[in-house]
């Protein structure tokens, strides 16, 4: 913990922060390997959105990538942070991001999302941390929530191995799902209907029995949800090796919309 108090200017970086909203990504890595040998960065995604800052899914390394960000990315402006699930590439980091956006804390402000099993058993977040905070707010399904002017919704439960929510948010007047970590299945098309959907896509095969999206069923659901933008991440090694961008270009001449691969520090407006 720190020794010393650090101050920090919210207000100004709020002024900074509310004429251009963005959503940054501080990683692209899915899976295991990608993520150990940090091929890909894995510090999840930062939303500057109506002024109030929010973290999602920071794995590991995300306060490294927060600081190291050009222009760098204040962890103590944070007024949120969500967890989609437990697993250590998404949460990895959470702890020592809930210690910096309350400043070691000294300042008790901020509220967690997480789905209930992150916070049970073998907790991924720390009990002595928890008071830190302004607020813990369990996710479920089907719910909104909100943090300042930020609102999201979740969806349906995932099909993962733990509990696991996918996101929906508004982005200068246009939707952007988060279609995070899960097997494909129907009903993802009644929640996943959005102007941008970014897409975890770890194998470019199907893989049946591992409860991850490949590029290949990620081909078959594009054309169901319409989206008009979609963005690719959340890469394993076989997808690393096949070159997403690549990829991404040969979906979008197939499918006749635009598909971007993420690249790790890549923003979007
Ligand atoms: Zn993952
Ligand atoms: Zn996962």
């Amino acid at each position: 913990m720190a020794e010393r108090k650090v101050s920090f200017d919210r207000d100004k970086a709020r002024a900074e922060g509310k004429h251009k909203d963005f959503l940054k990504f501080l990683g692209t890595a899915g899976a295991r390997f990608v993520m150990i040998k940090q091929l890909r960065h894995s510090g999840g995604i930062w939303l500057s959105i109506k002024g109030t800052q929010v973290l999602i899914d920071p794995g590991p390394g995300s306060l490294v990538r927060c600081l190291s960000s050009r222009p760098k990315l204040e962890p103590a402006s944070l007024d949120g942070i969500i967890l989609t699930h437990r697993h250590i590439d998404h949460c990895n980091d959470i702890n020592v991001m809930i210690e910096a956006m309350t400043e070691g804390g000294f300042k008790k402000r901020g509220t967690v999302f997480c789905p209930q099993d992150a916070l049970e058993g073998d907790p991924v977040i720390f009990k002595y941390l928890r008071g830190f905070v302004d607020k813990i707010e369990v996710l479920e399904e089907w719910r909104k929530y909100s943090v300042n002017k930020f609102e999201f919704e979740t969806s349906m439960r995932h099909i993962h191995p733990a509990q696991t929510y996918g996101l929906k948010f508004e982005l200068n007047n246009r939707t952007v799902g988060l279609l995070t970590d899960t097997r494909s299945f129907e009903d993802l098309k009644d929640f996943y209907k959005v102007h941008t959907l970014i897409m975890s896509v770890v194998f470019p095969e199907k893989r049946p029995g591992i409860d991850h999206l490949s590029l290949e069923e990620a081909k078959e659901l594009i054309p169901i949800l319409k989206p008009k933008r979609v963005i690719l991440t959340h890469f394993g090694m076989r997808m690393i090796a096949a070159k997403p961008r690549l990829q991404a270009e040969k979906l979008s001449q197939g499918l006749g919309i635009e598909v971007i691969a993420a690249t790790d520090g890549m923003t979007l407006t």
